[in-house]
């Protein structure tokens, strides 16, 4: 017994004191800043996504692999800020020069509804697996959403919003819309990861059916590939209007 009491003691705090506002590696990828004269086809030729359109950078769309920066580290430069969540498609549109992404991304137009508890279900609608793994990271001792009351539940029924990973292949369609039917009424929508929001590598792949997605109205979009379990909360957080 008094081995255990000096194991646990030993192991301390591990918990990240504050989510919402932890440093993170200076690598890591996430909101970027364009150069204002953005050359959207020398940059679409190196990007496996087409990421670059005439609105800016699709944070849906790009897949976080840095080929863009490794090549022309004059025209795109990622931050290391993981508050890349937004509450609209249309705000993940970066633009050339913007600089206030982050204030915009999200307005916490759910503040009150789910103030000290948020319940997710989980569907896996052909993702590779690693943005399940970045979900399920969230409620580990390190991460610990818990503490904001945020939890991955296991049935639809006890759930209040269904947070969807993966490109909806053609097999996952069904099961997809049946899990939704499961949750009750007022029920959310949140998508999760580039795969989710937009297809991802697999977008206008004849293996995936997105019709889902044209009934009904995501609240929260979170990009990566995989997002980062900081990036995860945050955007949940917001969405609950936690400070
Ligand atoms: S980091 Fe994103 S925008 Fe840049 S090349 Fe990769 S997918 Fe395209
Ligand atoms: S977004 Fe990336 S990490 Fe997530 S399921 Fe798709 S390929 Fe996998």
């Amino acid at each position: 017994m008094l081995n255990l009491v000096k194991a646990r003691l030993a192991h301390g705090y591990q918990a990240i004191p504050n989510p919402l506002k932890a440093s993170i590696n200076p690598a890591f990828p996430g909101v970027p800043q364009l150069s204002e004269s953005l050359d959207m086809d020398m940059l679409n030729s190196v990007c496996p996504t087409k990421a670059f359109c005439n609105k800016g950078l699709d944070l849906g769309l790009c897949i976080f692999c840095g080929a863009c920066e490794r090549n022309f580290p004059q025209q795109i430069r990622f931050q290391p800020d993981f508050r890349l969540a937004a509450d609209t498609r249309e705000k993940l549109f970066i633009q050339p020069g913007q600089k206030d992404y982050v204030e915009k991304a999200i307005s916490s137009k759910l503040a009150g509804r789910f103030c000290r508890s948020f319940a997710l279900r989980n569907v896996c609608a052909g993702g590779c697996n690693a943005c399940e793994q970045e979900l399920g990271a969230c409620s580990n001792v390190n991460f610990d959403m818990g503490r904001y009351g945020i939890e991955v539940v296991a049935s639809p029924r006890h759930a209040d919003a269904l947070i969807l990973t993966g490109p909806i292949t053609t097999n996952m369609a069904y099961a997809l819309n049946e899990t939704w039917k499961a949750i009750p009424e007022a029920k959310l929508l949140i998508l999760n990861g580039a795969c989710a929001i937009s297809g991802g590598l697999f977008a206008g792949s004849e293996t995936i059916d997105r019709s889902f997605l044209d009934e009904h109205k995501p609240v929260l979009f979170i990009p990566g590939c995989p997002a980062h379990p900081l990036s995860i909360i945050h955007g949940l957080a917001s969405l609950m209007g936690q400070k």
